[in-house]
């Protein structure tokens, strides 16, 4: 399309600029036709980012749902008054004066308090979604776990009912999670990866198919 420019920042974030004429459909329609370039571009700025030890601290990147957040780390007054807040388009980190500095273990401190922040936003995701689904379906999960994985987005025993859900997800848009979700939970009705599963799949959460592409783009960095 003439005159549609598409860029994607080094942030992952894609930007279009169209003439006032073009319409939002057609732009909608050639963002579409682009998904696996963006996929593609910001896969690799990714691996990009990913090379450099992360330092966590001010401006560094954090992905929550699929937005990107910037960190901007203060001062607590101890460390019993450290925390984690979101604030519009940035994640505060308060850490206490011992644990601002740049050694490693203060590093690894700070990933620690975003990494439980992170968990916390994804446990409390959860409650309502798997109550949704688990009436719609008819099913219910004994269990369920939260482990940071590097080769799987979720599990299921079936026997016992216990699903395990990727950390990493909530990186993702929300979409992800919840596909997943449904994913585990039809393995309650239908343990295999069969034709009657991927109905199943249809059935409760029609848009699998785009989630796992989104899912498959970025794959858990481990
Ligand atoms: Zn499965």
């Amino acid at each position: 399309m003439k005159n549609v420019n598409l860029h994607i920042h080094a942030d992952g974030s894609v930007h279009v600029s169209a003439p006032a004429h073009v319409s939002q459909a057609r732009i909608d329609a050639f963002v579409a036709s682009k998904a696996r370039w963006i996929a593609q571009r910001q896969a690799s700025f990714e691996a990009r980012a990913a090379e450099a030890p992360r330092a966590w601290c001010t401006g560094e990147q954090i992905r929550l749902w699929g937005e990107t957040l910037e960190l901007r780390m203060e001062r607590a007054s101890s460390t019993r008054t450290e925390s984690v807040t979101r604030e519009g388009a940035e994640l505060v980190l308060r850490v206490a004066d011992r644990w601002s500095d740049s050694s490693e273990a203060s590093a690894a401190h700070r990933e620690k308090l975003v990494t439980r922040w992170l968990n916390e936003q994804l446990s409390a995701a959860l409650p309502d979604l798997f109550a949704r689904h688990e009436t719609q379906m008819g099913v219910h999960a004994g269990a369920i776990r939260l482990r940071r994985m590097k080769t799987r987005w979720g599990s299921c025993k079936v026997a016992a009912a216990v699903i395990t859900l990727n950390t990493e997800l909530v990186h993702y848009p929300p979409c992800c999670l919840e596909s997943v979700v449904v994913h585990e939970l039809c393995h309650l009705i239908e343990p295999s990866h069969n034709a009657r599963f991927h109905a199943l799949q249809d059935r409760y959460y029609p848009a699998w198919r785009e989630a796992r592409k989104l899912l498959n783009a970025r794959p858990p960095v481990g």
